[in-house]
């Protein structure tokens, strides 16, 4: 029997947990750059799942391989080998240019993960005394929820009452690269530098042209591995297969150019499977990645052959489908379209972003409900997008969007907005 919203919403307020405040929409269908009410209802969806649904929903390649995968084999755990993982490892390294992956499920395990694995090689290959490594992090980050991740957080509401907090993490400004250099300099026992090329939760925030390079050049001269966070950057996201790429020219797969910004240790999450299933990877090279032995590490679920299937073809998805070029020039046509009609309006400040990983200013106060409001509206127009820290609203849209579509969304989120009364 089919719910209605109401009941759905009741449901899962009575017996879920209360520790998200989803808008006010029951979801039950996707298909490409479409998902469905339960009362069957019609929307774009402008957020993706956070950016992990970049290939679209429910793509027929995707639920191919994981509906056949897991008709013939779902789980072994890493107790004994299966045929599936050590195609994924090969495909995906290649894919990279990495030698090796590490499998994980989500991305704040894959977190987790990459900073074991950075204060375990400061150990053994950096040789820094025994629990003394720290790790350099950035204000204002999102790594996940995990209590080491929420430790360097500075959101206090993922952080108080969740202490006593795991040490050894400095954290510096982001985007600045004296803060950075100081932090190096002043301490010789500095692992990492853990860095999201550009700040997603926090309001999709891009840093300097010039930043990220400058910032790996600054961690190669002190020896320190530089950690890039690109669960929700990479994957084709912002315009290049990771954000890293910066203004690297090569198309996607199998890189030949030079990448503007080669990472040391480099977590996928998220769009690693489409959004279809939890996959998510560390990849880093042998001198770092050798570093982890068997007991080290592990997960019942990580690496799976249901995992390893859907992020293989999830991977072909966005190389078949030149998801970064489409994502690139949509991005243009967004903030150009949209910067125009800030003009307009007084009640949107600023676009900002990167591929079609943006997000706009509502002028308006942090503690305020009008970006909410904002976004209720959006919804019954037929376009679903949340609000962040307030005041901000993060458009994402899956990647294989047309350029009519992205027309009609922009029409939408303008006349929204024009008609919008507080
Ligand atoms: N890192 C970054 C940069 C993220 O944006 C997120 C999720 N928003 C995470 C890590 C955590 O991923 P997950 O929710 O899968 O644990």
């Amino acid at each position: 029997e089919q719910l209605t919203s109401q009941q759905a919403i009741e449901l899962e307020n009575k017996y879920g947990a209360h520790n998200y405040h989803p808008l006010p929409v029951v979801l039950n269908r996707g298909e490409g750059v479409y998902v469905w009410d339960v009362e069957g209802k019609k929307y774009y969806d402008f957020l993706s799942a956070y950016s992990a649904v970049n290939q679209g929903h429910c793509h027929p390649k995707i639920v191919d391989a994981m509906t056949n995968q897991a008709k013939t084999l779902t789980l072994t755990s890493r107790a004994f080998y299966n045929d599936m993982l050590g195609k994924y490892e090969k495909f995906a390294s290649e894919y990279f240019g990495f030698d090796k992956l590490l499998p994980m499920n989500t991305g704040a395990e894959a977190v987790e993960t990459a900073l074991k694995i950075a204060r375990k090689w400061a150990y053994e290959v950096k040789r820094i005394d025994e629990n003394k490594a720290e790790i350099i992090v950035c204000e204002n980050n999102f790594h996940g929820r995990t209590t080491t991740i929420i430790s360097f957080s500075n959101d206090p509401v993922a952080r108080k009452n969740f202490g006593p907090y795991t040490n050894g993490f400095i954290k510096i400004e982001y985007d600045n690269l004296q803060e950075l250099q100081n932090a190096l300099e002043n301490n010789a026992n500095i692992a990492a530098f853990l860095v999201e090329p550009i700040q997603g939760e926090a309001g999709v925030y891009v840093p300097s042209e010039g930043y990220l390079k400058a910032a790996k050049k600054l961690c190669e001269d002190y020896n320190v591995l530089f950690i890039a966070d690109e669960v929700q950057t990479g994957i084709a996201r912002t315009g290049r297969l990771l954000a890293t790429c910066g203004n690297c020219s090569c198309e996607n797969k199998n890189c030949e150019g030079t990448p503007d910004v080669k990472p040391d240790v480099l977590i996928l999450g998220k769009a690693l499977s489409g959004g279809a299933y939890p996959v998510s990877a560390v990849l880093a090279n042998d001198e770092i990645m050798n570093v982890i032995r068997p007991g080290n590490h592990g997960s019942t679920f990580g690496g799976n052959p249901i995992a390893a299937a859907v992020a293989i073809a999830a991977l072909e998805v966005v190389a078949d489908e030149k998801l970064a070029i489409n994502a690139d020039r949509l991005g243009k046509i967004f903030r150009e379209e949209i910067a125009e009609f800030c003009k307009t309006t007084d009640l949107v400040k600023s676009v900002r972003g990167k591929g079609l990983l943006n997000a706009i200013l509502i002028n308006d106060t942090e503690d305020s409900s009008t970006a909410w409001d904002i976004c209720i509206k959006l919804r019954d127009n037929g376009l679903l997008a949340k609000p962040t820290h307030g005041n901000i609203i993060r458009f994402a849209p899956p990647l294989v969007m047309n350029e009519v579509q992205l027309r009609d969304c922009i029409a939408i989120i303008k006349k929204t907005i024009s008609e919008f009364k507080n």
